[in-house]
């Protein structure tokens, strides 16, 4: 998914981040061919019946079946083959979340029939087949299955190669909606009290997949080739699913092109929950969503927020072809699904909306997958994984973003057309099948006649990410450009040490002004070391051309200043955060220092592109948060402040009519860095100003800029603004105001309201949110420690809250342990989840004491060079000196 940093709610979009159970294989006795389901909630008991009927094949002679099933009772399993029905007895491997179904008679190879009658709870963990709560108090039911869980609803065989055909069956109370994978095929009255909906047969999908939904819903409706499209929402929310059904209307035909196979389901359902784990789930024709992720009021919505749910309905809708049609083997292939979605829900959002840019998202989104992968507790993008809890850790920046950059890279070396080609071969190939990732490179590899698959296997399967390094020698009017490829490490020592891993990396420099002005090259660097001729010298070479390249380049300090001088017109937008990030990782292993680093941000100080301003804002934000002394705190601050007013004032803070929405994210942009890293009293006194207008009447202050305003109120704020914005919270009815309310009870600076936030997390805020919002309250400076100690003290009432972490991401609440720099707290956290192990955040927690650890290092080294440099800047009066 797109990270949108302020909606940044859930590391991921489809993986629920559920579980520290282990999963285990199944043996290889039967396979499925058709599972006819039957569910009768009730939620007089909060429980559930399930009737069960599997077709299946058995593959040699046995007198076991084994199955998944994981808090079902039986009450009777029989099995049938050739026409002899016996009685099953069952036994249950909690540990390994299987059911072994025993017949006295040996059955043969060839058809078999199982037949089951169970019952369940309704779960309290967001995960198999749970309990919601809408806004009204009205219960619903909802699944969801992924990875791990649809054995939690009925016996199955879990695992994503068995796939099989559904009949859903759904009994449910008089006057509630029912909605699964397919159309209802029928509706009819009883049992007493209740209705009985039967949907058609799904094709062959995978269990995780399977989907169904029973409460209160509304819905609006549209069509896209021939296609109905629905998105359901709870009572009075209908219309704010408009943006999306718009959305799915654009993309679905889109897709159908571009694949060269028609969406593959009856119809598309888009469903809002008020309780649900993930940001959404991509259950074929049945997508499920967090009501934040699908929700918004398209009358005063900002673009920010349409690129959000645009491009997260496009990744799910991509997902039907690129993991529902073609599924992955096994879950160490996850990655293809995750980061193909990923890659490719830019391409309609960039057909319908040019004027979005998405490209700039998606680079940055590679910028935050580079940064993690910096660490030596990264993982390749195919990673190993068997245990739920190994699976579900899969999540990340890697599998996402990593992948997504991989493969925008290989489009862009291979030629639209090819790349394209490829994939529909691809998805022809396996349709409604299962496949690995070589499949995907193969079928790349033979359309191209390109080494994809050597390209491929250096990047997904070893961790890390290469440095460039990039050094040009102009001879005459001709030119020689050496290079170097290293895996760059966050670790200094281990950067600089021999490290022998080699990538095969097209890399595409851009020429500098002159002659050769912005003339591209690209070439294949396979070695440690290679060096090409071009035609012509430049004053300055940028190694990573459109930015369309998964490594980091490196500049030595002359060609970082022959860069800086011209990075504003001559560099695209997306080469710039990505100049900016590269910049960065150098100062970060020493390689270059922390003054050349923010001189190259004065020389961008006119830059208008929000998402390169946004990339320069957060660096200047760590740095004023780890680096900067107490003695020099004023100074940078008055530093930043001179250094984005001028353009703060050209744009100004109210919105003009016919102006761009590029301003207007601009605007919001500022006013954040403004109010929040440079503090400036002004821009803090507008902020309430606006927030109290906001508070009398919404409609009349601008959302988007308002949603930046609530956070820098807050930090100024009191228990009247406190006790405001926690009414509005509990009162919204807007899960797009309920985000920004609750975001903003996170950024109060009292102790005493912080407090109270916490307390909110773990007593009343929905389970998907109490993690999200401790997490929250730690990255916030003034609730970093307060955070931590309730985190600590409070650790049952957490796991409670969050439903065991069913539906809320541990690996999240253990990353926010990442924002300290200081070694009593890393042993802290060290020893605390030594004590408390979380298994599906283990890899999280590594993570984290790295990043504490680095952090310490680094203040160590580049804060007393920044001291010297403010120093420096005070005594030559302020950042006049731009002209470098
Ligand atoms: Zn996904």
């Amino acid at each position: 998914m797109k990270r949108a940093s302020h909606f940044l709610l859930c590391a991921c979009v489809c993986l629920a981040l559920v579980s520290v159970s282990s999963a285990q294989r199944l043996p290889t006795i039967a396979r499925p061919d058709n599972y006819k389901l039957t569910f009768a909630p009730d939620f007089s008991t909060d429980g559930f019946g399930g009737v069960e009927t599997i077709q299946v094949r058995v593959q040699k002679p046995t007198s076991e079946i084994v199955l998944n099933a994981l808090d079902l009772d039986f009450h009777e399993a029989t099995i049938t083959a050739r026409g002899a029905s016996q009685k099953a007895t069952a036994t249950f491997e909690k540990e390994k979340e299987q059911v072994t179904l025993a017949v006295g008679k040996t059955l043969p190879p060839g058809p078999a029939t199982i037949d089951i009658k169970y019952t369940g709870k309704l779960s309290s963990e967001l995960r198999g087949l749970y309990l919601g709560k809408q806004d009204d108090g009205h219960k619903y039911a909802a699944t969801q299955f992924e990875a791990t869980d649809a054995r939690r609803a009925f016996p199955c065989f879990d695992e994503p190669a068995y796939k099989a055909t559904f009949n859903v069956t759904v009994i449910a109370d008089n006057g509630m909606t029912v909605i699964s994978n397919t159309r209802a095929i029928s509706d009819v009255d009883g049992p007493v009290g209740k209705h009985t909906v039967r949907f058609a047969a799904t094709p062959k999908i995978s269990s995780y997949l399977v989907a169904f939904v029973v409460g209160n819903f509304e819905y609006i409706e549209g069509s896209a080739d021939g296609i109905p499209i629905r998105v359901y929402t709870t009572a009075g929310k209908k219309e704010l699913g408009r943006f999306a059904l718009e959305t799915a209307e654009k993309v679905l035909p889109y897709y159908d092109h571009y694949f060269g196979i028609k969406y593959p389901y009856s119809k598309l359902d888009l469903v809002g929950l008020s309780d649900f784990g993930p940001g959404a789930m991509e259950n074929a024709g049945c997508i499920t969503f967090r009501e934040v992720f699908l929700m918004l009021d398209d009358k005063h919505g900002g673009i920010e927020r349409k690129k959000f749910v645009g491009s997260v309905v496009a990744h799910e809708i991509a997902h039907q072809w690129f993991g529902d049609l073609v599924t992955m083997q096994w879950w160490d292939d996850v990655w293809l699904n995750e980061g193909f979605a990923d890659w490719m829900s830019s391409k309609p959002l960039e057909a319908w909306h040019p004027e979005w840019e998405v490209e700039l998202s998606d680079v940055t989104d590679s910028t935050r997958a580079l940064n993690l992968d910096a660490l030596q507790n990264t993982h390749p993008i195919h990673q190993e994984a068997e245990t739920a809890a190994q699976i579900l850790q899969l999540a990340d920046a890697i599998t996402y973003g990593k992948t997504a950059a991989v493969l925008r890279m290989l489009e862009s070396y291979l030629g639209e057309e090819t790349f394209r080609a490829g994939v529909n071969e691809y998805l022809k190939e396996h349709a409604y099948g299962s496949a690995a990732a070589a499949d995907f490179w193969n079928a790349l590899t033979k359309v191209s006649k390109k080494p994809v698959d050597k390209i491929m296997a250096t990047f997904v399967e070893q961790a890390g990410a290469p440095l460039v390094s990039v050094k040009m020698k102009c001879r005459g009017s001709s030119a020689t450009v050496s290079l170097e490829q290293r895996r760059y490490y966050y670790d200094r020592a281990r950067f600089e040490s021999d490290n022998n891993q080699l990538w095969e990396i097209p890399v595409c420099f851009k020429q500098g002004l002159g002659k050769g002005a912005g003339a591209e090259k690209c070439v294949l660097l396979t070695q440690e070391q290679q060096s090409f001729t071009l035609a012509t010298c430049s004053p300055w070479i940028n190694a990573n051309a459109g930015a369309r390249g998964f490594y980091r380049s490196g500049y030595d300090a002359e060609g970082i200043r022959s860069l800086a001088r011209d990075a504003e017109r001559a560099l695209s937008p997306t080469e710039r955060i990505m100049l900016l990030s590269d910049l960065w990782a150098s100062v970060r292993v020493d390689r270059g220092k922390i003054g050349d680093y923010l001189v190259v941000a004065q020389g961008l100080q006119s830059d208008r592109q929000p998402e390169v301003v946004s990339q320069l804002i957060a660096q200047l934000d760590f740095i004023g948060r780890y680096l900067v002394t107490d003695a020099d705190r004023e100074s940078y601050r008055l530093w930043v402040r001179d250094l984005l007013s001028p353009v703060a004032e050209e744009v100004g803070w109210k919105k003009k009519p016919s102006e761009s929405e590029e301003k207007e994210s601009l605007r919001k942009v500022l006013l954040g860095a403004l109010g929040g890293v440079a503090r400036d009293p002004e821009v803090q006194a507008f902020a309430r100003k606006l927030v109290d207008q906001a508070l009398q009447d919404p409609s009349a202050v601008d959302r988007e800029l308002v949603a930046s305003a609530f956070p820098i109120a807050a930090s100024n704020g009191d228990a009247v603004l406190f006790d405001q914005v926690l009414a509005r919270l509990k009162s919204s009815q807007n899960p797009e105001e309920s985000a920004v309310y609750q975001q903003t009870l996170e950024a109060f600076s009292d102790p005493k309201l912080l407090a109270r936030t916490l307390e909110y997390a773990i007593s009343e805020a929905r389970s998907q949110d109490a993690t999200s919002i401790i997490g929250g309250v730690m990255r916030n400076p003034a609730g970093q420690k307060l955070g931590w100690d309730f985190v600590r003290a409070q650790w049952a009432a957490i796991e409670k809250q969050s439903g065991a972490f069913g539906g809320a991401s541990p690996g999240g609440l253990v990353a926010s342990t990442g924002v300290f720099c200081d070694s009593a707290s890393r042993d802290e956290v060290k020893q605390f989840f030594t004590v408390h192990p979380v298994a599906s955040a283990e890899r999280a927690l590594r993570q984290s004491l790295e990043r504490i650890d680095y952090c310490i290092d680094l203040k160590g080294r580049q804060g007393p060079q920044l001291a010297s440099w403010l120093q420096e800047q005070g005594r030559h009066g302020g950042n006049d000196a731009t002209g470098n």
